[in-house]
């Protein structure tokens, strides 16, 4: 299985730790990390270790572990509420070119109390 990647890409970069990150969980085919602009606490970003802008053009091998650990960072995450997102194109408002998941927690009124 051999990764692809783009000189280019920040997210190619945050893989190979060319650019910092906060990971959270990696491997062979999926890396994951904070969201640098979190729409709340822990949003997470998991996305393949394979360059590609959009679902549809990544190989099935590089897809298997990234709703598993999409799974874990949301149990990691203790959250009950929360949103998987991924984005195909600009006009479905993505704005890094290199596939990613979403998982944004959606904390509920009681969960800001102590
Ligand atoms: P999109 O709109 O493409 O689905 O989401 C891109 C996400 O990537 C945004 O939530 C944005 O905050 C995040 N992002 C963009 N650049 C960086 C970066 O350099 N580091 C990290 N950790 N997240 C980034
Ligand atoms: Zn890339």
């Amino acid at each position: 299985m051999a990764a692809k990647s783009l000189a280019t890409c920040i997210f190619c970069k945050i893989i190979k730790g060319e650019i910092p990150s906060y990971k959270l969980i990696e491997t062979d085919t999926v890396f994951s990390f904070l969201d640098i602009g979190p729409l709340s606490k822990g949003h997470a970003l998991v996305i393949p270790k394979y360059h590609a802008e959009k679902l549809h053009e990544v190989p099935d091998e590089y897809l298997t572990e990234t709703l598993p650990i999409a799974k874990k960072i949301a149990i990691a995450l203790g959250a009950e509420n929360y949103n998987i997102l991924q984005n195909n194109g600009r006009i479905a408002h993505q704005e890094v070119p290199h596939i990613h998941f979403h998982v944004i927690p959606k904390p509920s009124a009681s969960d800001d109390e102590g």
